[in-house]
């Protein structure tokens, strides 16, 4: 599918959504995500295409990706959509993937991100927010520093519980410190009600989270798993 570059909103230092106009009318569920070719000269290894969650949410008019560049040593891909210039066409992969609400709204959900792993958390909330649908969500928002935090204004109007862990916390910071793992993420949640445990963001951070949640004994139908390579762990 074709779409149009419209324009850029930045979230944070070096964090921004890119918005797209459709060509064609585009159906998604919130928490999919599209491959983005972008061909340009003078590609590096890493090629021309990336998958992208759509952060945006389907009750919206514009299609959203939100990602990081990394001054120092970006990508050339990253260098070429930093500087898309408004109405650029491009081509998206129709969106897929099962990193989605459950059909029950009844199931308590606790989503636990590491960095750029919100944009999923971002559609979905958006969507029961534009639904007017509340349920049971606990997010649990892992970053480095807290300019790296994004679309906190939406967590907070959704009034969910928002649980923000940094490595680097600035003074007067009364969230969690240091590291997200596997035991910390149960001393936080409410185990008992059996919710659904979301896990995104950074390949291995995933994976370490995933099989420690398994070791203490939450089933593997309980998790629900997005892996996004080609960042560090958070
Ligand atoms: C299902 C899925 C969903 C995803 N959703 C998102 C999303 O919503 N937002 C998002 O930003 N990304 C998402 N990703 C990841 C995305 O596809 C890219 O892998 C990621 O953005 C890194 O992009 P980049 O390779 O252009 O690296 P850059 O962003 O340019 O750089 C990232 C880091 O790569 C490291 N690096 C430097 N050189 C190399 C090298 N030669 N090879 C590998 N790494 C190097 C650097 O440490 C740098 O900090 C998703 C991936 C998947 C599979």
């Amino acid at each position: 599918m074709h779409v149009t570059f419209d324009h850029r909103e930045v979230l944070a230092p070096n964090i921004v959504t890119f918005w797209f106009q459709p060509e064609d009318r585009i159906e998604y569920v919130p928490g999919q995500f599209t491959e983005m070719h972008l061909p340009h000269e003078s590609a590096d290894n890493r090629g021309q295409r990336r998958w992208f969650t759509l952060s945006s949410s389907p009750t919206e008019p514009l299609l959203g990706i939100t990602t990081k560049f990394s001054p120092a040593n970006g990508s050339s891909f990253k260098q070429q959509l930093f500087a898309l210039q408004p109405r650029a066409r491009l081509q998206l992969a129709t969106p897929m993937g099962d990193f989605v609400l459950p059909k029950d709204p009844t199931l308590p959900l606790i989503f636990v991100a590491g960095g750029l792993g919100i944009t999923p958390v971002r559609s979905m909330i958006k969507w029961l927010q534009d639904r007017q649908q509340t349920r049971t969500i606990h997010i649990i928002y892992a970053v480095s520093n807290a300019n790296e935090l994004a679309f906190l204004p939406l967590f907070k109007a959704q009034g969910l519980r928002l649980t923000t862990v940094l490595r680097h916390p600035p003074a007067n910071y009364r969230g969690e410190v240091g590291r997200i793992h596997a035991e910390r993420i149960l001393q936080l949640i409410d185990r008992t009600r059996q919710p659904l445990i979301y896990l995104s963001g950074p390949e291995s951070l995933t994976e370490e989270l995933f099989k420690g949640l398994k070791a203490k004994g939450i089933s593997g139908q309980q998790l629900i798993t997005d892996y996004f390579p080609g960042y560090p762990a958070t």
